[in-house]
């Protein structure tokens, strides 16, 4: 089925943003052949830089990938605490491919990396899990304002005008929401911590879709929240 609203053609109608990671190199070439091995190192540090963010880039969404996830998880702790890790997968997507398409399926999740990608605190970042899902990396947030902020990425996908992109799409997702509260003895390692929020991701998708869970740290009661 063809796309409509933002345009079926719309990936290869807008320009192909210039191609630094070459140019870099291809001036590296220039100097390099006659002798300016300065200049050739600072293109290729230059080439080099813009490979190594580019690895780290999931190619449909341009939000951070799994590998870049991955090496925050087991790296070094350097951010603010306390850490808040969502987990956020969208419901029912495999019925938007089946309705619309996958061409509207991959518009949809670029559109959904970029509402998840607004208002986060300063170190925080999104990226894509693997699929429809996604995680949201927040420092330095108290429980109260790290739930505030995925239940408001979880509105702003809910109230997004997604008929403009498809008539009659609607996208919806769920999230499970793990917070390292320093009131905790032992806060949890990251990737304990995102573990546990796939456990309240699933909790979410059980009470209905469309929802956050979290654990609230002094009762431990599973919370949702809906529109
Ligand atoms: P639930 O609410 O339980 O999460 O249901 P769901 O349909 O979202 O979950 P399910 O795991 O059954 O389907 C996920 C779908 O996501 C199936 C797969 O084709 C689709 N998908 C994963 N990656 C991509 C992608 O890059 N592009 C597109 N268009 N679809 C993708
Ligand atoms: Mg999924
Ligand atoms: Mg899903």
């Amino acid at each position: 089925m063809v796309a409509e609203g933002e345009g079926a053609l719309s990936r290869t109608a807008s320009p192909r943003p210039p191609d630094l990671l070459r140019l870099h190199e291809a001036i590296a070439d220039l100097f390099a052949t006659q002798g300016d091995w300065r200049r050739a190192y600072q293109h290729l540090r230059s080439a080099l830089d813009i490979a190594r963010d580019g690895s780290l880039r999931d190619a449909l969404t341009s939000s951070y990938n799994r590998r870049y996830l991955d090496e925050r998880l087991s790296g070094p702790f350097t951010d603010r605490l306390p850490l808040g890790l969502a987990l956020i997968d969208l419901d029912h997507f495999k019925s938007v491919n089946d309705t619309y398409g996958h061409l509207v399926g991959d518009r949809v999740l670029r559109r959904v990396a970029d509402l998840l990608q607004e208002d986060l605190p300063p170190g925080g970042f999104c990226a894509r899990y693997g699929g429809e899902e996604f995680v949201l990396w927040l420092p330095g947030l108290d429980a109260r304002s790290a739930v505030r902020v995925v239940d408001e990425a979880r509105l702003r996908v809910a109230r997004h005008p997604w008929s403009a992109l498809q008539v009659g799409l609607r996208v919806t997702i769920s999230a499970g929401l793990a917070h390292g509260a320093p009131e905790f003895a032992e806060p949890a390692s990251p990737e304990r911590q995102l573990r546990h929020a796939d456990a309240l991701l699933y909790a979410a998708k059980r009470a209905g879709r469309n929802k956050v869970a979290y654990q609230d740290a002094q009762t431990t009661q599973l919370i949702t929240h809906s529109e």
